[in-house]
């Protein structure tokens, strides 16, 4: 008796073959050791939130560019889709794949090398999988800055970093990852090496393709390095927390440390009491260094300056002295060594693992003309309050660049999960038509990844659509590089 073999069953073994055939050809290239199949993949699969997991078919870690570039022909030469992925803490799920076990995750965790630092000319050249800390350091040791700061810049990497065009702390003086960069080196879904890694300031010729990399979340092409800016090392840094009777206030103080600071203003950032009381019941060292219990917001400022002759300090004084006089503010510490500095700015980026603890929130990363922040924040916590009753307000954020992270907690002693099952939907269509009726973006730092791709599609115009997927369809025609991102 003969058994004849259905054709899903026929199916199955032909994709397994397949399969075998390009794992295999990815060990040819980068060695066994660096196609990852059978561990444990959980890391490269589940996003930093554990919002989501994908499956992978494999994980593939190569060493250079060179063998990216082999990757991914091998890659397309078999229809198989590629998700790049650094340091996985991108907030929109963009670096995990989807969860049909068919597409490879790219990790460039590997190519983390400083190719050079050029002090005269104030730049670094460094490959994609290199952790933002390890390039703040090595600029450091020259007495330079790089100035990219967030709060996860222990694990997250430059490929990341422009890939998402981070902002973070210091956008306010030095600006987003993309004014960081001055040139690319990336391999296209054809798998050509372009290299772009130009180190100059001014470059008029043609279409800007480095721009069009940055923030395009790995879907043109992946990064493999970059030639990025770096500055003089600031002698000084003076840092302040504020406690403020309202946020209209915060937006007159920033308004008189820009007017006296200028760009030595280098960080303002706004935080709700919620955040603040939150971070300080998770890690007691971190108390609230000023105010009381009912301040609605604070300030954490930084100014940094090249000259070391106390001015910033006095100036910093002046202006908080100032504003207590006048009842804009109701208290105000300043730092009075590095140590104390830090330890304040630990408060604010303790803000994410504290939340985490309380489990995962509805979260929202928007931004409005830094003039309308207040009456935004105002109008939109009356209609949430009515809407969500006993909801927490994390509200935090970058108010320098009128960018928050907008997010709403469960009351306290109620499920998280059933929280969000219940009012994530409700939530976001009223904080983003506040955003659209305030001029604003839904997505400010964090990019699209899969998890705002809805919200991009109905949003941005017609036209613009048109453009971003006649891009796509240029430089990726088979879809091949992180497909499901951005444009769906
Ligand atoms: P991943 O998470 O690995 O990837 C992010 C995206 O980039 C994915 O779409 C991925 O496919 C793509 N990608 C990664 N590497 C490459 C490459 N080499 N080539 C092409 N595409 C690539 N962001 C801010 O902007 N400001 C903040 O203040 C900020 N604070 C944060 C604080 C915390 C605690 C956390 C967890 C995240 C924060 N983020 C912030 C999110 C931010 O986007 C990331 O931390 C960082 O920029 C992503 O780097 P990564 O290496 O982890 O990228
Ligand atoms: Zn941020």
């Amino acid at each position: 008796m003969s058994l004849s073999l259905g054709s899903g069953t026929r199916n199955l073994r032909k994709l397994l073959a397949m399969n075998q055939i390009l794992l295999e050809r990815l060990c040819g290239v980068v060695g066994a050791d660096h196609v990852l199949t059978d561990m444990d993949l959980g890391a490269y699969e589940e996003d930093w939130n554990r919002r989501a997991r994908g499956k992978a078919l494999a994980v593939v870690r190569p060493a250079d560019t060179v063998q990216t570039a082999q990757v991914i022909r091998i890659c397309a030469d078999a229809g198989v889709g590629l998700v790049p992925q650094g340091g996985n803490t991108g907030l929109n799920l963009g670096a995990i794949p989807d969860g049909s076990g068919t597409q490879v995750v790219l990790s460039t965790k590997r190519m983390n090398a400083i190719r050079a630092i050029d002090v005269a000319n104030l730049t670094a050249t460094v490959e994609a999988g290199c952790v933002l800390q390890t390039l703040q350091e090595a600029a450091r040791a020259h007495n330079l800055l790089f100035p990219l700061s967030l709060a996860a810049e222990g694990s997250c990497t430059i490929g990341g970093n422009l890939a998402t065009n981070a902002g973070g702390t210091q956008v306010l003086r030095y600006g987003n990852a993309r004014e960081l960069c001055l040139g690319i080196e990336c391999v296209t879904a054809a798998g050509e090496v372009w290299n772009g890694l130009t180190a100059l300031r001014k470059d008029n010729t043609g279409y800007d393709l480095r721009n069009l990399m940055v923030g395009s979340e790995g879907t043109l092409a992946i990064i493999t390095a970059a030639t990025l800016r770096l500055y003089p090392l600031p002698r000084t840094q003076t840092t302040a927390w504020v406690a403020l009777p309202g946020i209209h206030e915060a937006l007159r103080l920033l308004q008189r440390a820009q007017s006296i600071l200028g760009p030595s203003l280098s960080g303002f950032e706004i935080i709700g009491r919620e955040p603040v009381e939150q971070v300080g019941r998770h890690f007691a060292e971190l108390a609230r260094p000023c105010g009381d219990s009912s301040t609605p917001w604070f300030v954490l400022m930084d100014v940094w300056n090249n000259l070391d002759d106390g001015r910033a300090r006095e100036e910093v004084e002046s202006l908080l002295a100032g504003a207590l006089e006048s009842g804009e503010a109701h208290d105000a510490v300043i730092a009075t060594s590095q140590a104390q500095s830090a330890k304040l700015w630990r408060i604010r980026e303790s803000i994410p693992e504290a939340q985490a603890r309380d489990g995962l929130n509805i979260k929202h990363d928007i931004s409005v003309p830094v003039s309308a922040l207040p009456d935004f924040v105002m109008e939109l916590q009356s209609v949430l309050a009515a809407a969500v009753p006993g909801a927490r307000f994390m509200t935090f954020g970058h108010m320098g660049d009128g960018n928050l992270h907008y997010n709403l907690q469960a009351p306290f002693g109620a499920d998280a999960d059933a929280f969000r099952a219940r009012y994530e939907r409700q939530v976001n269509g009223l904080v983003y038509e506040h955003v659209a009726r305030f001029g604003g973006s839904f997505s400010a730092e964090h990019g699209i990844g899969s998890h705002k791709v809805e919200q991009l599609a109905s949003s941005k115009s017609p036209t613009a659509l048109w453009m971003m997927r006649g891009v796509k369809q240029a430089l990726d025609p088979r879809g091949i590089l992180n497909p499901g991102k951005v444009l769906g």
